[in-house]
């Protein structure tokens, strides 16, 4: 039997930071991969997006509903102690026009890099390619049954993750293990997922974008929601963090609706009757350039309603007039389905955050169990937020522990 003070299970982004912050304790990492940070070096597109560069009170708008749980996590280790940290162990970092923080050599492997040789610093032992078989609760710890042998430790950390792109080593393993030691789970689903459109139209302009737009969300006749940000389009539907963001809220068959201009439906009616009385000689195609909306896609809304590009806007009718505030304000995608695991970067849903001490990570039914990162019924916008969220929670479970070793 191999003994630790803390065994934490998952070595990802939360796993690693906690190990990294538990001081002096012996602490051993159990990772089912053969290599520590598989989705860490998927992040950002392999550049990681690693935290967002804005006021700490700004990120509680970015978890959805339960965000007040991250609110010891985030205050006791913030965006800015992250960037220090990592300026610290000589990982410059970088700020883009969104916000977004990168490392400046635009590598997750650098950041990963990092978090190894820390942990390697502090002698924390990442025991790779473990198969958990069996974890029990004894009157003084816990008893983790891997396929190379039996480990003991006074102190369990559950860092799994959710079950988005489970390639990586994600599978949802972190539920079953809540689950056998007495946790309640919150379904998990899918969120920052790309959405796929019924009879989908633009699939010709696959990889344009447009930025900082509204969407409605429409589920019968009734709005529900709304969102802003940029949109992009794919072969089968929208992504971009407009749609990404506010895809936990998308159900299938619901409608998005798209205003492309920024105008209120009337405002650009008026726009438009006025057009007509001042400009009519002007192509409709012309007088839309202003709203500087991608020529392709241009083309295609007005292809939507066979309006010809050349159109004078004086030769438009009232009947055409109303399709084109239809469009350019409130453009319907039906949606047919929201990507699933496999193309959505994080899970909404998890380990039930009202059984877990949000001052410390620990969990309120078993003592000595604790619970960091994306397995929690935690998730968080794109931006930079969620690693954030999986560092800080790590961070303050790290120190928490470090304490009792003192
Ligand atoms: C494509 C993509 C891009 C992303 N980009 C960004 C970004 O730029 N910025 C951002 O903030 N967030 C991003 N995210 C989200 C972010 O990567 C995750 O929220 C974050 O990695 C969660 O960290 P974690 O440590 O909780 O879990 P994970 O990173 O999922 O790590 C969990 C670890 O536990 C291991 N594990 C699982 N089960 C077991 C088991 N039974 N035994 C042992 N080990 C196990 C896994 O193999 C894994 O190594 C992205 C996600 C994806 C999929």
């Amino acid at each position: 039997m191999r003994t630790a003070d803390v065994i934490i299970i998952g070595a990802g982004p939360a796993g690693l930071f906690t190990a990294i912050h538990c001081k002096s304790l012996k602490v051993i990492v159990l990772e089912k991969n053969a290599a520590a940070g598989n989705k860490l070096l998927i992040s950002g597109t392999g550049r990681c997006n690693l935290t967002h560069d804005c006021i700490l009170s700004d990120f509680f708008d970015h978890y959805g509903a339960n965000h007040r749980f991250l609110k010891t996590a985030l205050h006791g280790f913030t965006n800015f102690d992250l960037i220090r940290f990592f300026n610290g162990h000589g990982l410059e970092t970088v700020v883009d026009k969104n916000g977004k923080v990168f490392p400046a050599s635009q590598k997750a492997s650098d950041v990963l890099q990092v978090l190894i040789n820390v942990c390697n610093q502090n002698k924390v032992e990442i025991a790779s390619s473990q198969h958990i078989e069996e974890i029990l609760k004894t009157e003084t710890g816990f008893e983790v049954k891997t396929s190379s042998g039996i480990f003991y430790s006074r102190f369990l950390v559950i860092t799994t993750g959710g079950m988005s792109y489970p390639a990586t080593g994600s599978t949802g393993d972190g539920y079953h293990f809540a689950k056998l030691l007495g946790h309640s789970i919150v379904p998990p689903k899918p969120s920052l997922s790309p959405v796929f459109i019924r009879e989908y139209t633009m699939a010709s302009i696959s990889g344009v974008s447009v930025q900082n737009k509204a969407v409605y969300l429409y589920r019968g006749d009734k709005k529900i929601s709304e969102h802003r940000g940029d949109i992009g389009f794919t072969h089968k539907g929208l992504s971009g963090p407009g749609i990404l963001d506010f895809s936990r809220h998308i159900l299938s068959g619901d409608i998005l609706k798209v205003n492309f201009i920024d105008l209120k439906a009337d405002d650009f009616r008026n726009e438009l009757i006025k057009a007509s009385e001042k400009e009519g000689r002007t192509a409709i195609q012309t007088y839309l350039k202003k709203f500087d909306l991608p020529r392709s896609l241009l083309f295609l809304i007005l292809k939507s309603i066979n309006i010809e590009p050349e159109t004078r806007i004086a030769e438009i009718t009232k009947i055409q007039r109303n399709q084109l505030v239809s469009v350019f304000c409130e453009f319907p995608f039906t949606v047919e389905k929201v990507g699933g695991f496999n193309m959505a970067m994080v899970t909404a849903g998890g380990v039930n955050l009202d059984e877990v001490n949000f001052k410390t990570m620990e969990s309120k039914l078993v003592p000595g169990l604790y619970f960091a990162g994306e397995v929690l019924d935690i998730d968080g916008d794109t931006g930079g937020y969620n690693l954030q969220a999986a560092f800080s929670m790590g961070y303050l479970v790290g120190k928490g522990l470090g304490r009792m070793g003192d």
